[in-house]
């Protein structure tokens, strides 16, 4: 334990060591074994320390076989008896607050509740703990971060302990330790006793403040999602940006937020209704133009028509309308989109043609697949030859 100087002293920024040996690991990356050191390696769910030794860059530090192995970016070339560490104190003081926030608002739960932590996570952004329980109030959870909050401004000591496992029933532990030797305890007094092996700071004030931001159902318990310390200052700075831009967008106050999205996306999708009407009627009045185009006197009209990049669902449509229209008359549409040739065929109910079968035939040109019935049918290939042939092609056919 002598050689870890961050349970000396969790506030030591840098410290000398003398070198044990560097060496590679299975992956071929550079580590390196110091007599003493202040990183601390990732583990009981605080991450690891960044910084530098030597000059070059610490990547991770992990703790393997009772030896810290601190990888570094490169292998240090001219190795001395001894280096200089330095450890990045921002990463690292946050970490102290996370954890110790943590250890606050799990005996918060606890406390109030008697919901027991059952994991923990320290992620880059925010933290979340899983706790046992189905389900969580608002209330609940406003109640648990008052007390967690009252506890930080109270500034109580968090002390550190070293306990045998005889000694261990003298302490109202939150939760069984796993060690069973050199059994760290971490204690806020008359609030919270556990068995810890991270880094903490001194004082609960040193934590700052504690925001619940959200919960979800996780199997059987509930996740529960917070920052401490200065994150939280940097949550209300980025949820404060993205408010502030949406009340401009929206020429609406915060508070009104909510009721100005609503009528925002009804209002969205009833532009989409009209537009979709608008359309309809739009095709409707196409289909007539075509059908008034193609009057030659004879009372059995072809429309024909050759498009650019239409769906197959609006040719059908204007198909639809032209036969609806003139019962008498038969609709030839092609388009081509892309290297694709997209054709519908379509008569009226007073004709007789078969178009399945006539689509059938002009689908061979194009290598072609479709279908449809005697009177309605459509299809599509590759444009083998042009909408012009395609039509001409079917013209002939039913001529
Ligand atoms: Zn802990």
């Amino acid at each position: 334990m002598e050689n870890k100087l961050f349970y000396q002293d969790a506030y030591k920024q840098s410290f000398t060591g003398q070198v044990v040996r560097q060496e590679q690991d299975e992956a071929g990356n550079w580590y390196l074994i110091l007599q003493q050191t202040a990183f601390y390696p990732t583990g009981g769910g605080q991450p690891y320390d960044l910084g530098t030794i030597g000059g070059k860059e610490v990547v991770n530090v992990e703790e393997f076989d009772g030896e810290i192995r601190h990888y570094l970016e490169s292998p240090i070339e001219e190795l001395g008896k001894e280096v200089f560490g330095e450890i990045d104190w921002q990463r690292r003081f946050d970490h102290m607050q996370q954890h110790s926030g943590q250890h606050i608002l799990s005996a918060a739960f606890d406390y109030l509740f008697q919901y027991k932590t059952v994991s923990f996570h320290l992620g880059n952004e925010f933290l979340t703990i899983d706790i046992e329980t189905e389900s969580l109030t608002e209330q609940e959870a406003k109640r648990v971060e008052e007390l967690a909050n009252k506890i930080i401004l109270e500034n109580r000591p968090i002390e550190i302990k070293w306990v045998t496992e005889d000694e261990l029933s003298q302490y109202p532990l939150r939760k069984e330790t796993k060690v069973k030797e050199d059994i760290r305890l971490v204690i806020i007094p008359d609030f919270d006793y556990n068995g810890c092996g991270g880094t903490h700071p001194k004082a609960t004030g040193e934590v700052q403040a504690i925001k619940i931001l959200d919960w979800e159902r996780q199997k059987k318990n509930i996740r529960v999602q917070f920052v401490c310390g200065n994150r939280v200052l940097v949550a209300l700075h980025q949820k404060q940006k993205v408010l502030l831009e949406l009340t401009k967008l929206l020429n609406t106050p915060e508070k009104d937020m909510g009721q100005a999205v609503i009528r925002l996306l009804e209002n969205g999708k009833l532009v989409e209704k009209s537009f979709e009407q608008a359309r309809e009627s739009l095709l409707h009045y196409e289909a007539k133009e075509l059908l008034e185009n193609s009057k030659t006197g004879n009372e059995e009209t072809i429309v024909t028509s050759i498009f650019q990049n239409r769906t197959i669902q609006e040719l059908q449509k204007l198909a639809r309308y032209v036969t609806v229209e003139d019962a008498k008359s038969m609709v030839f549409l092609v388009s081509k989109n892309e290297d694709r040739l997209q054709l519908v065929c379509a008569r009226g109910t007073a004709r007789l043609e078969n178009m399945k079968n006539l689509i059938a035939n002009a689908l061979r040109l194009i290598n072609g697949k479709g279908g449809g019935n005697d009177s309605f049918a459509q299809g599509g290939g590759a444009s083998l030859i042009t909408g012009k042939e395609m039509i001409q092609h079917l013209v002939e056919i039913i001529k």
